[in-house]
């Protein structure tokens, strides 16, 4: 009876190592964000038109990673994301529909495990819920536009706010200052044709 449950224990680690060892976003943030924006419609930086995708669609056309966590309020393994310990400058978009969320300057290391942040963008970029599972009481934090799980909002975090933004990275894109610059050199270059 031992023996078949070490091996039940055995296929259990088994089952969910790929899971917890699953590569989070890598630094080829930039490459995966041009494929998603080709799979995905509903993808702008720019576009503030709400976004209501089934949870079908949405299964379709997210990594399975990102949609665990920002269509099942899913929570990323503590200290897993790259983007946890990142002060590179830049801004922070839904991973899922493109929002601008967070700016690089917001950003503090709280050492909770997750990116954290002490103001969004705008008042928009996010909406709040209250989340009692777990038996706990927790501000849950949403996307403004597409209504994607991205974390909580804790009232523990530095001034001038006082609030602790704890996001999972894998619901984040990032791009950096310098690109966006780029990006908008060209496409003013373009335009001047
Ligand atoms: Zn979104």
């Amino acid at each position: 009876m031992r023996r078949v449950l070490n091996f039940v224990l055995i296929l259990m680690v088994l089952a969910i190592q790929p899971a917890c060892t699953q590569p989070v976003k890598n630094q080829k943030i930039s490459t995966m964000d041009t494929v998603k924006k080709e799979n995905n419609p509903a993808y702008s930086h720019t576009d503030t038109t709400a976004v209501n995708l089934s949870d079908e669609q949405w299964k379709k056309i997210l990594p399975k990673d990102v949609y665990d966590i920002a269509r099942q309020k899913g929570t990323e393994r503590p200290f897993t994301s790259p983007l946890e310990t990142s002060k590179e400058i830049g801004t922070y978009y839904c991973a899922v529909c493109g929002n601008p969320l967070f700016r690089s300057d917001t950003k503090f290391e709280s050492g909770c495990g997750w990116p954290s942040f002490y103001e969004p963008i705008s008042k928009t970029s996010v909406i709040y819920l209250v989340d009692k599972s777990y038996g706990m009481t927790r501000t849950e934090v949403e996307c403004g536009r597409c209504k994607s799980h991205l974390g909580h909002v804790f009232q523990d975090g530095p001034p001038p706010t006082g609030l602790r933004y704890c996001i999972n990275g894998v619901v984040l894109d990032f791009e950096k200052a310098q690109d966006a610059q780029k990006k908008y050199d060209a496409e003013h270059k373009d335009s001047s044709k």
